[in-house]
Order: structure tokens, then C-alpha cells, then sequence
């Protein structure tokens, strides 16, 4: 099973994060923040890919990626940012607005507190009961 982080957060502070809980191994695909000086500088070097307008960091094309290499997706997520990947995810985890969101327009979910209950639900579907 691999793990990749998206995030329409900056990289700047979730490599430090993924650094400071041992997460470094881990790929993540997010805006990029640059410190020159005393001037801050935001890109969005993944943006509007997919001609989607509504994310600054399209998590589908990220998802994309992965499906065509043959990945089953299971997507965990909870704000407006994942709207868009659960709509083609193979599998969603949701809380939050994007439960909300979910629940409204149909998308198929499964509704989560924390990453354990993610993981056993994972256990379950796909180890215990062997789908
Ligand atoms: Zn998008």
C-alpha cells in the first residue's frame, strides 16, 4: 500500500510536519512556498491541470496519476479541496464538509473521526473479508 499526501496547503510547513512526526519517506504533492529574503513567494504549479477551476493544487491530477498506473484509490479527506478527487476516487473517506458534500451530491463515502478508524475499516474491507 503506498501513501501519498495532497494538499492545498504549502509545502513549506507539511514538510516539516511530515519531517517532525518521521512521515519524511512519504510523497506529497502541495503549493509551493519560497522564502527570498523577506519576501514570500506562493506557486501553484499544480493548478488548473485538468481544467479544474476549483482547486489551487488539482488533488485529481495527482489521483490520475496513480489510477493509470493501475493504483486502487482510496482517498481520505474533509474540505472543500477534496470535492473534486471524490468524485473519482475509487474509494472515499470523508468528514467534515466534504461528508456534508458527499452526502448531498450523491458521492459514495465512508464517513471517518480519525485515520484509525481508516485503517480498520481498510482491515476489514480488504484483508479480513478478502474483497
Ligand atoms: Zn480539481
Amino acid at each position: 500500500m503506498e501513501i501519498v499526501i495532497v494538499s492545498d496547503g504549502l509545502d513549506y510547513y507539511i514538510e516539516k510536519m511530515l519531517i517532525r512526526s518521521g512521515l519524511a519517506h512519504l510523497d506529497f504533492f502541495a503549493n509551493a512556498l519560497k522564502l527570498n529574503e523577506n519576501t514570500l513567494h506562493v506557486k501553484f504549479p499544480f493548478y488548473d491541470l485538468l481544467d479544474c477551476k476549483s482547486c489551487g493544487n488539482c488533488k485529481t491530477y495527482h489521483m490520475e496519476k496513480y489510477k493509470a498506473d493501475g493504483y486502487y484509490v482510496v482517498y481520505v479527506g474533509n474540505g472543500f479541496s477534496d470535492r473534486c478527487p471524490s468524485e473519482y476516487a475509487d474509494m472515499v473517506f470523508a468528514k467534515g464538509e466534504l461528508l456534508r458534500y458527499c452526502r448531498k451530491n450523491g458521492v459514495e463515502s465512508t464517513s471517518f473521526e480519525n485515520f484509525r478508524d481508516v485503517e480498520r475499516e481498510l482491515l476489514k474491507r480488504f484483508v479480513l473479508n478478502g474483497e
